[in-house]
């Protein structure tokens, strides 16, 4: 206990300056304790007064350094030649000024004179103006260094390990979907530095559902893994190729702007590589794969995740437009869908809420005048945009399930309009416009029948479905066989716009209907046009030749009805004759004739 004639335990363990990598002596513990602590530190620690003398030394600095007791002696004795000019010139200030002083490098002069290198710290107290300092053999730091460097590199690999688990897919090995946003956040930020372009692939396989479905998700799994090695083997090392979730994979290139085409080259050539047959197990299965691509930089902020979306977007394109393709996004695509969306969920609200009316317009012997029927045509009253006409919101649901609903209505409609013009003495025959996907529409059978089945005083012979004739001739064998059910049924079946459609012969004999519609736009320049009366003459022999009455569309004067009349066509229907009209105009507007 000689060593501690000067300073307590107690104040020496509360200003002990400690090596970073010994935990804090903060118990409360007994003097002996502490002191035996101090004494058995595993570093070298001691204390100067301001005159710098030496106040205190613990076990392992004197026994490191060779001295039996270092009490007051200046500590200048325990420093080498150049360690002392070090410790005036550079150790003193610092202390004084800082009152810390860390990791200094120099050498200690043991009691037979050699040199000891240690790594010292030093902490001055500002109350007094003691220094207290721990050392440690600058080799022991070394080792300690290594260890700790060892030790987190363990800890670096473990990471980069555990890390690898999180970004990569566990079936193919690729990276996974984590990893692709990660990959796309850190080079979003670099490619207008750069001046690069990221090109972002969403591939989707074709027919990868059926592999499942028939030959198991063993060997589904494997094409997948052999998709993801061919995708890989074909993209350098620099690109991303990702499994990002069941039969879909992201790949990510990175190139100079203004490559587009080799882009595309690139893509080609990937989805080329995917319909080669896999062969699994002894058997070679086929697919193929539509890709959708995007390119950042864009000229606003784009996300990760919008890019991926963009990309997917545009692979769905590629599905509808037949698959086994490469689309590209259209930045005006996301508008367009919005509004599309959009639309569609107020015409389901239209709908329910009665938004749609059907507006009349009279078909008429031109011989007689006598009127022979309505041609029912649909209007929408927009509660914001007014009323819409067909060719507002029609083309815009092309293919859309909303088309069946909307189908529904107008036949429910037109049906509940004849018996109610029935009801009150008017035998009023009604066509209404069918769209051929409505028509080819599953249960579109079903559900005409039912309607008919709810308006029992109507007949259905009362009914006709005009059909336009380009759509009847895209599936003229499929089409056929509805309208050969309809016409069972006693409903007419009509070919609309007739003329436009480039019906040949065979077509009409497969097709029976029952009303050929010249179309509108022979009628409007037949008196200018001597080529125009050609056709409608044509199209007159032809509804005669098939025993099928003719109508002509849009007449709009005199002049075109007698042509008519005298070209052998005796039923019209035009402005000039009336124009659409609601329901209740029907009544008066016969009435006044
Ligand atoms: P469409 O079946 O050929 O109907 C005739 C169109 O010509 C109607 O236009 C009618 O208003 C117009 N029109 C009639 N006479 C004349 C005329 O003398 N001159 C001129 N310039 N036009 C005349 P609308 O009502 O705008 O209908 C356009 C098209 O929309 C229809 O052509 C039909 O293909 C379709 N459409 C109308 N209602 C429905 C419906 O309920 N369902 C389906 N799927 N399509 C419909
Ligand atoms: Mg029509
Ligand atoms: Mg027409």
């Amino acid at each position: 206990m000689c060593t501690l004639k000067l300073i307590t335990v107690d104040a020496l363990l509360s200003r002990v300056v400690r090596w970073p990598s010994y935990a804090a002596v903060d118990v409360i513990m007994d003097s002996s304790y502490k002191q035996s602590m101090i004494d058995n530190m595993p570093s070298g620690y001691f204390v100067t007064d301001v005159t710098q003398s030496i106040q205190f030394a613990n076990r392992y600095a004197l026994s490191h350094l060779g001295y039996e007791n270092l009490l007051q002696r200046p500590l200048s004795e325990i420093l080498t030649r150049a360690s002392c000019i070090l410790f005036e010139s550079y150790v003193s200030p610092l202390l004084v000024r800082e009152g810390v002083c860390n990791e200094i490098q120099l050498s200690l002069k043991t009691a037979s004179g050699e040199k000891l290198p240690v790594v010292l710290n030093a902490r001055r107290e500002e109350s007094d103006g003691e220094v207290h300092w721990t050392f440690i053999g600058a080799t022991q730091r070394d080792k300690l260094f290594h260890e700790l460097v060892q030790a987190r590199n363990l800890l670096e690999e473990k990471n980069r390990l555990l890390e690898a688990r999180t970004v990569t897919d566990d079936l193919t090995g690729l990276a996974n979907r984590l990893s692709v946003t990660q990959y796309l956040t850190e080079h979003l930020k670099n490619a207008r530095v750069r001046q690069t372009q990221i090109v972002v692939v969403f591939i989707d396989l074709d027919g990868f559902k059926a592999i499942n479905d028939s030959h198991g998700h063993l060997v589904g799994d494997q094409v997948l893994k052999a998709v993801g090695q061919r995708l890989a083997g074909s993209l350098r090392t620099s690109d991303l190729v990702a499994r990002y979730g069941g039969d879909e994979f992201v790949v990510l290139l990175e190139h100079g702007t203004g490559e587009s085409k080799k882009n595309e080259r690139m893509i080609l050539r990937l989805l080329q590589k995917l319909r080669t047959p896999f062969q699994i197990n002894g058997q070679m299965l086929s697919l193929s794969a539509s890709a959708g691509a995007t390119v950042y930089p864009q000229p606003g902020a784009v996300e990760p995740e919008q890019l991926i979306r963009q990309a997917d977007q545009a692979m769905y394109k590629s599905k509808l437009a037949g698959k086994d393709q490469v689309s590209w996004f259209d930045p005006q695509w996301e508008a367009t869908q919005r509004t599309y969306h959009e639309l569609i969920s107020q015409m389901r609200a239209g709908i329910k809420q009665d938004q749609f009316v059907l507006h009349y317009q009279p078909k008429i012997n031109l011989l007689t005048g006598a009127v022979v029927g309505a041609e029912a045509l649909i209007r929408w009253q927009h509660p914001e945009r007014g009323m819409l006409m067909p060719m507002d919101f029609l083309p815009h649901i092309d293919s859309h399930h909303i088309e069946q609903e909307l189908g529904d209505w107008v036949i429910d409609s037109a049906l509940r309009q004849i018996g109610n013009w029935r009801a009150r003495g008017l035998l009023l025959p009604v066509s209404v416009n069918v769209s051929a996907y409505y028509l080819m529409s599953e249960k579109f059978l079903d559900r005409l029948l039912a309607l008919l089945h709810n308006y029992p005083g109507v007949p259905a012979s009362q009914l006709e479905l005009e059909l336009l004739e380009s759509s009847a001739i895209d599936d003229s064998r499929n089409i056929s066989s509805i309208a050969g059910v309809c016409q069972r049924m006693g409903i007419k079946i009509a070919l609309d716009d007739f003329g436009t459609g480039y019906s040949t012969l065979s077509h009409l004999r497969n097709l029976s209907v029952d009303v050929l519609k010249i179309d509108r736009s022979y009628v409007q320049d037949m008196l200018t046009n001597p080529s125009n009366v050609a056709i409608i003459r044509g199209i007159i022999g032809f509804a005669k030749a098939f025993n099928c009455l003719i109508i002509a569309e849009g007449i709009e004067t005199d002049e075109q009805l007698n042509a008519l009349v005298n070209l052998g066509c005796h039923y019209g229907q035009g402005y000039y004759i009336a124009r659409p009209m609601p329901a209740e105009s029907i009544e008066s507007w016969i009435a006044a004739r």
